[in-house]
């Protein structure tokens, strides 16, 4: 469905993974996009028709981010993979309370019709995630609540905070529990990249030195789905469109343990890999999404495979640690396609 041209649409957090490609996502959709982060986009200039940085930290920037928006999709947070937010919760807690309560009733004050905010399953309960072998979560087991760190807590109150926007203040707000996006162009180094990244980096470093250890953070058998980035493009799209206003799971009910995960991305830069599991933060044992609501509301669940989305991932991360080691730009064949 093509967008009217006049709808207007704000996509915070722009500069980040998600938000970078959402934004030429809804481009191509005829959406007029503002972006607004506090950086512009690390790998590609953003394809926004405007793009601003500021601080959502700062209620003045949000009423100036959202002033002339019909929809916002809301998806600036300070965050990271487990090693980021199991290390900073205050930080966290503090940063994305303010970015998120002042985002909203900005949005509400100038006329927002549509809101769209971005969840995590880091909002279930500890004691529904404790064996490898999980039940895969369905919305309703958020109860009684038990986020394992304050990224979860922020998370599961300002879900609260759509909702009672929506029922006093008429404002459509669209809620989404992401589990896990992964692909190109996001965090690949640095201490903020999640396990998808974080193994392509060291896998890729192995290739290139010849040395196959490879270090995992734990025993390696904690398991977790994994999306592709295009799958979590189409699903935010197509749930901001629909008239489902509880939260809902967006990500792949296909799990995997992190030893599975280096295996399948060992197996795609073709080499043997010895892995050396050390003591690092796991997050929660086990963790899976129920698709099933996910289905029924949308009519479509995530199509690409993990090891698909991982092939494309792994070459453009890569290329990546290439380019660092010998400070040349080199274009890998076939590098188009990620862009699918
Ligand atoms: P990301 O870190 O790549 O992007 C978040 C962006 O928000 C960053 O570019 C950051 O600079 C920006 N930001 C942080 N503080 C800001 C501020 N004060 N003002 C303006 N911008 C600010 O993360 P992502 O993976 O693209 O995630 C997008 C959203 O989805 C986040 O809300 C995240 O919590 C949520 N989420 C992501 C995943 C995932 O697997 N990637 C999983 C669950 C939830």
């Amino acid at each position: 469905m093509a967008a009217d041209k006049k709808t207007t649409v704000l996509v915070t957090g722009a500069g980040g993974f998600i938000g970078h490609h959402l934004v030429t996502y809804l481009k191509n959709k005829g959406y007029w996009v503002r972006g607004v982060d506090l950086k512009f986009p690390e790998f590609s200039d953003s394809e926004a028709h405007e793009f601003e940085i500021l601080d959502l930290r700062r209620w003045d920037n949000c009423l100036r981010a959202t002033r002339g928006m019909d929809q916002v999709y809301a998806l600036a947070a300070d965050m990271g993979g487990m090693g980021f937010i199991s290390a900073h919760h205050a930080k966290i807690l503090h940063n994305n309370t303010l970015i998120n309560f002042h985002t909203l009733e900005a949005a509400r004050i100038n006329g927002v019709t549509r809101y769209l905010y971005t969840s995590s399953a880091c909002v279930y309960p500890e004691y529904r995630q404790k064996d490898a072998d999980v039940v895969p979560l369905k919305e309703e087991d958020v109860y009684p609540a038990q986020p394992q760190d304050a990224y979860g807590w922020e998370k599961l109150i300002s879900e609260h905070l759509c909702r009672h926007y929506r029922e006093e203040y008429g404002l459509e707000t669209r809620i989404v529990r992401f589990h896990n996006i992964f692909g190109p162009r996001g965090s690949w180094e640095g201490g903020r990249e999640k396990a998808p990244a974080a193994l392509c980096r060291k896998i890729a470093e192995a290739k290139l030195t010849g040395d196959p250890t490879v270090e995992i953070w734990g025993d390696g058998q904690q398991t977790r789905s994994f999306c592709h980035i295009n799958d979590c493009l189409t699903g935010l799209y197509k749930l901001m469109q629909s008239d489902h206003h509880d939260p809902i799971n967006l990500g792949q009910d296909c799990m995997v343990s992190i030893d599975e995960l280096a295996d399948i991305i060992a197996r795609i830069a073709g080499i043997t890999i010895i892995k050396k599991h050390i003591p690092g933060p796991e997050g929660v044992r086990g963790r899976n999404s129920d698709n099933t609501r996910l289905r029924q509301v949308l009519g479509w669940e995530p199509e690409i495979s993990l090891e698909e989305g991982l092939t494309y991932t792994y070459r453009w991360i890569e290329q990546q640690v290439l380019q660092k080691r010998t400070g040349r730009k080199t274009e890998l064949p076939g590098l188009a396609c990620l862009a699918r």
